[in-house]
């Protein structure tokens, strides 16, 4: 069981991950996407990360296509491509309890899908909340006291003791 992200007309092809790479993949997105938000918009694809397979275990896949996307999609694809190359940097890897020995590869991989896709396409289900124009709930943007990551909507994913090996 686990999730594919797709990206419908990339050249890329698309990512599989287990559940508990899922989870890797989430923290680490979490981790550079929490560094650069600025705008309404980034913030709500970053708690999309955030908030990310805590409740739908196996089911939290998406096609790229089912974001929100604006008539500004352009700088939106290129801020998703800026979250990559931080991550890709092992920014925050420090505060993870666990050694991420295959999310480089899934970063790359990841980079490489968005890079290749051309253009937003119509699809019918969204992956989430459907306006990124609205700003989301201020208390979803507090920042863990530890970890420095959003909280969003579930708490902050490093602290969540069902996502995150207990340290040794
Ligand atoms: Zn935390």
């Amino acid at each position: 069981m686990g999730n594919t992200f797709e990206a419908l007309g990339t050249s890329g092809g698309d990512l599989y991950l287990s559940n508990g790479g899922t989870d890797v993949f989430f923290d680490v997105l979490t981790l550079a996407g929490c560094a650069l938000a600025e705008s309404v918009w980034e913030s709500n694809l970053v708690l999309l990360f955030a908030d990310g397979h805590r409740l739908g275990r196996g089911t939290d896949g998406f096609d790229l296509n089912s974001l929100p996307w604006t008539a500004d999609w352009p700088a939106e694809k290129a801020f998703v491509l800026r979250v990559l190359d931080l991550a890709m940097t092992r920014h925050g890897w420090g505060l993870l309890t666990y050694e991420p020995p295959f999310a480089l590869d899934y970063l790359r991989r990841y980079r490489a899908m968005v890079d290749g896709w051309p253009a937003p396409v119509a699809v019918e289900t969204p992956a989430t909340r459907p306006d990124w124009s609205v700003p989301p709930p201020p208390g979803f943007l507090e920042r863990c006291p530890k970890h420095g990551i959003y909280q969003g909507m579930l708490g902050c994913r490093l602290c969540d003791p069902t996502l995150q090996p207990l340290p040794e």
